[in-house]
């Protein structure tokens, strides 16, 4: 799997970096910080880890991982 962007349901883009022989999820850091985005944690260049990437509880959910997802590092269900 080549590496890929996400967005995270505040608007920031995350860039995910994979490993070419693996295919999995090594590294992610913000590509593209939402301006409106209130999370100090957020800025370019930022590594974050998986469970960063999940939305604010009090906020609407739009990213979903299933569990084998979860257990490989990748997400794969947007919506
Ligand atoms: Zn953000």
């Amino acid at each position: 799997m080549p590496s890929y962007t996400l967005t995270l349901a505040c608007g920031c883009t995350v860039y995910v970096a994979c490993h070419p022989m693996t295919g999995l999820a090594h590294t992610r850091v913000v590509d593209t910080p939402a301006t409106d985005c209130r999370r100090r944690r957020h800025e370019r260049g930022t590594r974050l880890w998986l469970w960063e990437l999940l939305p604010d509880p009090a906020a609407p959910a739009h990213v979903s991982f299933s569990q084998s997802d979860m257990e490989q590092g990748r997400v794969t269900s947007l919506c």
